[in-house]
């Protein structure tokens, strides 16, 4: 089976203007997080995706694996934006200047390009900001370094993953279907061994993971990371954390070898602190939350906090949220005959002889 399937858009992008700082009436605070990972999983030393090391950085003495807050915000703001009547934030090759590209005229409509006047955006670019050649908005959530401690993380074997053969140039059948653009692109988790190859080519990556579960299922990998919101609406709130903790049968994917069986990762809120409404309505909510202030929920208040806010997405799920429930689900689906689906691209002969066959009829 393909190794990612697409997350239907929304019927329509619905655009709001922004609850500015200086109003500070949402809601404010700080999530804890926790990220454990399920397999092995691979941020790269550079923002470009070189390097055979995992990223690190200068903490606690010495130098420990990070996951930089941009790599965070990115995979949470992809959630965001499937699940929530957004633009597509990175659209480049759908749009130019606003206008739907030549290739995919009628295929999708320029209601979904990129949010470009500040006033007007849409859940995503409420939440993660955006930049556009009218305006910028920095955005109302920030996400901290994740970093872990040395006894909690462990480094895996150094690995030569397969080459990657995903169809270019873009293979109509899978993104065009029915003549429309098919949605945003996820990958589904993968159970067993990292597809290797057995020796280095010029097309292959060889890279050094962060370990995922052992033989019995204890972590052997995470990290801790903050993320600091400020004065969102009920609904963008609850967006952020359903975004964040998906439900008890869906895991993240993150980071690099997504098609061959890295990055699936729990994350899990352990402490949320939220400014009490008191103290935002006497406008002392910046410095109230500077100074700590606010209420900590932890434990069963804290889950079942997420529980209630999250449940409108999970109660009467939309189409997307569906999509991306069957794509990320975790445990991975199995095939009729009780093997897990074996995830991996099609070869080239494929292609050649399955033109228009869509991506549900890949063997
Ligand atoms: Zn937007």
């Amino acid at each position: 089976m393909n190794p990612y399937d697409f997350v239907r858009l929304p019927d329509r992008v619905v655009r709001e203007s922004v609850l500015t700082h200086e109003m500070l009436r949402g809601r404010s605070g700080r999530i804890r997080c926790s990220l454990t990972a399920i397999t092995p999983i691979f941020i790269p030393e550079t923002q470009a995706g070189g390097g055979t090391q995992f990223i690190t950085a200068r903490y606690n003495g010495g130098d420990f694996p990070v996951i930089p807050g941009s790599s965070l915000k990115g995979v949470v703001r992809c959630v965001a934006e499937a699940v929530s009547q957004s633009c597509i934030g990175l659209s480049a090759q759908l749009f130019e200047r606003g206008a739907v590209r030549e290739e995919y005229r009628g295929a999708i409509t320029k209601d979904f390009a990129t949010c470009d006047v500040g006033e007007r955006l849409c859940p995503a670019c409420r939440l993660f900001g955006m930049v556009s050649r009218n305006s910028h908005f920095l955005g109302k959530v920030s996400f901290g370094e994740a970093r872990t401690t040395p006894q909690d993380f462990k480094r895996g074997t150094t690995v030569t993953l397969k080459p990657l053969m995903e169809p270019k140039p873009r293979h109509s059948a899978f993104y065009l279907p029915t003549g429309k653009v098919a949605g945003r692109k996820f990958y589904f988790h993968h159970v067993g061994a990292l597809k290797t190859a057995s020796q280095p080519t010029t097309f292959t990556k060889t890279l050094t993971p962060l370990e995922g579960l052992d033989q019995a299922g204890n972590p052997q990998t995470v990290l801790e990371f903050d993320v600091t919101f400020s004065n969102l609406t009920d609904y963008e709130y609850s967006l952020l954390l359903f975004s964040l903790i998906l439900t008890d049968d869906m895991r993240h994917k993150v980071g690099g070898g997504k098609p061959l069986g890295l990055g699936t990762s729990r994350i899990e809120v352990t402490e949320l602190w939220e400014l009490d409404t008191t103290q935002r309505y006497r406008g002392l909510g910046a410095r109230a939350l500077d100074a700590g202030l606010g209420r900590v929920q932890t434990g069963t208040d804290l889950l079942s906090h997420l529980l209630k806010l999250t449940e409108p997405f999970i109660s009467a799920p939309s189409p997307s949220v569906l999509d991306l429930q069957r794509i990320w689900r975790y445990p991975p689906a199995k095939s009729p005959t009780g093997e897990p689906v074996d995830y991996t691209y099609p070869d080239q002969k494929w292609f050649a002889e399955n033109s228009s066959t869509p991506i549900s009829g890949t063997p």
